[in-house]
């Protein structure tokens, strides 16, 4: 049903009309109410209310898009031809890029992010991810092997698909991150149930609608939003998933790594972090300022590579806190479509709550708070902290745990081995940056560093050809690249005995 957030005079008309159609599940092709008739609520984070009711899938609703997607994988998408699916994928990227006005609003409207943001990131980055993997559709081949066995033989490999391919996504990026499985997925021939966060569906059904006007086969791309408890285990679960590919916690992925023991069924996990940004004595004041800025507050600090432990050398500490928090204290916090808010409120009560949270644990384990701390009221009656800085010490909860919100512990260090050691401590490893002017330096830290990507001068860069993902806990396999296609694909050997 519309409520009075539909009259907002900067919702252009598509998204007022995408958010007045009935939001159902996409199943086999055709958008169907959930089995139970239950739904979810979905709250725009900046006032708290209700945006709309979704179609909430249950594991009935999974099992019947499970079985939509094998019949899609055995039928017509197996049949198609390389070249016609990466026109499909093309036609999909293209799509989304005529709708990226509506996308960017759905986008920032649900996730409370800045429009700037969804506009000149999550949605163009998603229509490369299309276009690059439909690239790869002809692409992924195989190899002739040079055997030794006595006899003639043609021996060769292909790269053949999994099968139906379980997606599983959070809602800090929930366009992004879809499109960083559907794309890979697609392209080697898997079909998907894809389930978007019970927090963050509508893109992901927007989405949808496009893959239906893009040609897609019926079942090739289903899309169930639901809890994760439910519709998300009901996939994990699912006896005919050859593979789940989830975005999230590490919690909740270490639960996937041991369900899928049961079956082995194939597991990619993109997980949590608490990635170091570590400024070096000759870097440019400037530049760590802005690089700081990015690493922990671009998004609310719903990243999960954000840049939440800034090490510091002792003899500049003081003029770098300062500096940045002299820029965060300055950030202008607001509803996302307002274009000039450039931080957005956090996603939801829970999520605000959980930043509280270790805000107190830091004040109480005796950490300094140089700016922020508390909710910003002024900003909307959403859910809004403002951009904190803690100086703090390894040992704190906040400089150990993934907080997932705009905390930023500054920590100071003497010398390079022991940043390098202390900035390995911990349990994650997403991601890292280096700041120098001394570029060899600023390399040979980033080979010490153990992260699954190490920026040196810059933060939160991201392509669809560079590889991501961790190490520890912080995931198992890639996304992006050639390299997410290993793992959306089976290898097999093929051998031909010539003298028969
Ligand atoms: P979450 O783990 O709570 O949920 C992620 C998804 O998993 C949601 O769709 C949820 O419904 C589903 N889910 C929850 N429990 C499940 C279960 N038992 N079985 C199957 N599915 C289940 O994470 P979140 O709060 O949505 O997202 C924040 C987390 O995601 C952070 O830890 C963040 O670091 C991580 N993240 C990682 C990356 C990366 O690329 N490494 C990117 C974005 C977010």
């Amino acid at each position: 049903m519309a409520t009075p957030l539909l009259d907002d005079p900067r919702l252009s008309q598509a998204t007022r009309e995408f958010l007045s159609r009935p939001a159902r599940l996409l199943i086999g092709g055709k958008w169907l109410n959930s089995k139970s008739g239950e739904t979810l609520s979905v709250i725009e984070p900046s006032s708290g209310r209700e945006l709309i009711q979704v179609a909430q899938a249950g594991a009935e609703d999974i099992d019947l898009a499970v079985k939509a997607a094998t019949r899609a994988y055995q039928g017509r998408w197996h049949r198609l031809t390389p070249a016609e699916r990466a026109r499909l994928l093309w036609r999909l990227a293209d799509l989304i890029e005529e709708h990226q006005r509506e996308f960017s609003e759905l986008e920032s409207l649900n996730t409370g992010k800045p429009i700037g943001e969804t506009t000149l990131a999550d949605v163009p980055l998603a229509v490369e991810h299309f276009r690059y993997f439909a690239g790869w559709v002809t692409k992924l081949t195989g190899e002739t092997l040079p055997v030794s066995q006595p006899g003639q033989y043609l021996a060769y490999t292909r790269r053949e698909p999994l099968g139906v391919v379980g997606a599983i996504v959070p809602w800090n990026f929930p366009l992004m991150i879809a499109s960083w499985k559907l794309a890979p997925a697609l392209a080697a021939g898997n079909t998907v149930v894809l389930k978007p966060s019970e927090l963050t569906p509508l893109s992901a059904l927007r989405l949808g609608e496009l893959a239906l006007e893009a040609g897609f086969p019926p079942g090739v791309i289903n899309i169930v939003p639901g809890l994760g408890r439910e519709a998300g285990s009901a996939l994990v679960n699912h006896p005919n998933v050859a593979k789940i590919s989830f975005t999230g916690s590490t919690t909740v992925g270490r639960e996937i790594l041991i369900a899928s023991a049961e079956r082995f069924t194939r597991v990619t996990l993109e997980l949590g972090g608490k990635s170091p940004n570590i400024v070096l004595p000759d870097a440019d004041l400037d530049a760590v300022v802005g690089g700081a800025m990015m690493g922990a507050f671009f998004n609310q600090g719903e990243v999960c590579c954000a840049g939440s432990r800034l090490f510091v050398p002792r003899s500049d500490f003081d003029r770098v806190v300062e500096a940045v928090a002299r820029r965060a204290s300055v950030i202008h916090q607001g509803m996302g479509l307002d274009p000039t808010t450039e931080m957005g409120p956090l996603v939801s009560r829970q999520q605000m709550d959980r930043v509280l949270g270790y805000i107190d644990s830091g004040n109480q384990e005796g950490a300094v708070l140089v700016v922020g701390g508390e909710v910003n009221r002024e900003a909307g009656s959403g859910f809004f902290v403002k951009p904190t800085i803690f100086i703090g010490e390894d040992r704190m909860r906040i400089a150990q745990e993934e907080i997932f919100g705009p905390v930023l512990v500054a920590l100071p260090f003497d010398d390079l081995d022991d940043v390098v050691r202390r900035a390995n401590a911990s349990r994650y490893g997403l991601a890292a940056a280096v700041w120098t002017k001394d570029i060899a330096q600023g390399i040979k830290i980033a080979h010490a560093l153990e992260a699954g990507t190490v920026w040196v001068n810059g933060y939160n860069l991201l392509d669809a050809t560079s590889p991501w993902g961790g190490v520890k806990t912080s995931g198992l396999g890639r996304e992006m690249g050639s390299y997410a296609l290993q793992h959306y694909t089976e290898v097999k050997a093929t051998w031909v005995n010539l003298g028969v």
